[in-house]
């Protein structure tokens, strides 16, 4: 049980009690966009509550926050405007407050079946930087692509390592995802070749989406960092393996990451989370003095990974993990990303690179799951995957659960299309 409760029933194992009061954009069956919460399956149109006067706090009452088609105004607006509104809300949600609940008009107005909605891309996305934060998974990537004595590179454990990516392909869960086109070599080949790819992949990762930005040439100080983040979402990198081998030295990730990008459409606040915070990872050796903070910020969130073929009438779990195993907090991901003065803007989404654990049915990747394709994942519908075919559906989930709370991030879900001519 948790310890609110409100007078919008909330199913058992919701991920929405009204401790969440996550925050999305949402097209209504007659074409309006707005903002909103949402408790249990009921979403709370946060545009319409402006309208009513339900709002009134002159810091949030006005237009642009919520009567639009992105949450990049309300990200931009701070911590304690995000709170207060979650103050707000959660005064009007609760039990025993007749104010809202009582009055038939604002509801008719204000509330819609989450099944009656269909959630857009949460911000307009700046910019969008990809991290690579799991020991394990860098550990294993270089096991099995340069020297498994020296799986990690020099820098690794002295920087968040990580690449400005591609904002324009980022979809909201529930986008079909086309197989990439692309250029590669085979190792037996003499000459690369075009043509689809053959290696479809999967990255299981979390993401922030920032609040309010810098100003250029003023880097982030790490004790601030959290400030600036907004709140957390599922993100899944599809990647192109075979694309990315060819192509990554020396300039790193380009055309085999961003070709498509999908996020879960609930953004999650960073408050709604503080039950889960929890300290991270060690750092040894000692990180440099501006990464370095007492401030504990790992994320006990529990992750999972479920993948439905054609012939399967449900999802089957192929990952289990946990996104406090990260090296890299949020904070060092942000902080590193300004230290040498870029800036960022609200609504920015930062991804945390590949999340895996220590075992081997907790890695983030079919790459690391499978060992580049040579132990087969076996499935109950009794088909084997190496890599992706095309009308799998891949679905990833985040939950916190502690002391009988849960919050929980929803889902992202994405199906493999066959390539293009
Ligand atoms: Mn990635």
């Amino acid at each position: 049980m948790s310890e609110k409760s409100s007078w919008i029933e909330v199913p058992d194992h919701s991920d929405f009690p009204l401790e969440n009061l996550p925050f999305g954009v949402g097209k209504r069956l007659n074409g309006t966009v707005s903002v909103y919460t949402r408790v249990g399956d009921m979403a709370i149109d946060l545009g319409a509550m402006v309208a009513c006067d339900l709002l009134a706090d002159p810091r949030f009452s006005g237009r642009d926050l919520f009567q639009t088609d992105s949450l990049n105004a309300f990200m931009g607006s701070g911590s304690s405007v995000w709170s207060a509104v979650r103050y707000r809300l959660t005064e009007l949600l609760t039990a025993g407050n007749p104010e809202f609940r009582d009055a038939e008009d604002n509801k008719h107005k204000c509330l819609v079946p989450v099944s009656e909605l269909t959630m857009q891309i949460p911000s307009h996305i700046g910019d969008y930087t990809d991290f690579y934060s799991s020991i394990e998974h860098a550990t294993n990537m270089g096991k099995m692509f340069r020297d498994p004595e020296n799986a990690l590179l020099p820098n690794w454990k002295h920087i968040p390592v990580g690449y400005n990516g591609r904002s324009s392909s980022i979809v909201v869960s529930g986008t079909p995802i086309r197989r990439p086109l692309g250029q590669t070599k085979a190792d037996d080949a003499d000459t690369p070749s075009f043509g689809p790819s053959k290696l479809f992949d999967i990255e299981l990762e979390m993401g922030f989406f920032t609040g309010p930005g810098n100003t250029l040439g003023e880097p982030i100080p790490i004790d601030k960092a959290h400030e600036h983040i907004f709140g957390m979402a599922i993100v899944n990198d599809w990647s192109a393996r075979d694309i990315q081998k060819w192509e990554y030295v020396p300039l790193g990730p380009f055309l085999g990451k961003s070709f498509g990008t999908s996020v879960s459409p609930w953004v999650v606040t960073l408050e709604a989370l503080e039950p889960f915070r929890v300290q991270g990872q060690p750092q040894d050796p000692p990180v440099l003095p501006y990464l370095q903070t007492s401030r504990p910020g790992a994320y006990d969130l529990e992750l999972e990974i479920l993948l439905k073929t054609p012939k399967m009438s449900e999802g089957h779990r192929i990952c289990r993990t946990n996104f406090a195993s990260m090296y890299w907090s949020m904070s060092q991901q942000l902080t590193h990303q300004t230290s040498n003065g870029t800036n960022i803007r609200p609504g920015d989404l930062y991804a945390s690179g590949t999340v895996s654990g220590s075992t081997e049915d907790s890695f983030g990747s079919l790459l690391e799951l499978t060992w580049r394709g040579t132990k087969p994942l076996q499935l109950p519908s009794g088909e084997e995957r190496k890599f992706l075919l095309d009308g799998d559906e891949v679905i990833m989930r985040a939950w916190g659960e502690k002391d009988g709370l849960r919050i929980g991030l929803d889902e992202v879900r994405g199906v493999v299309e066959p390539a293009g001519d």
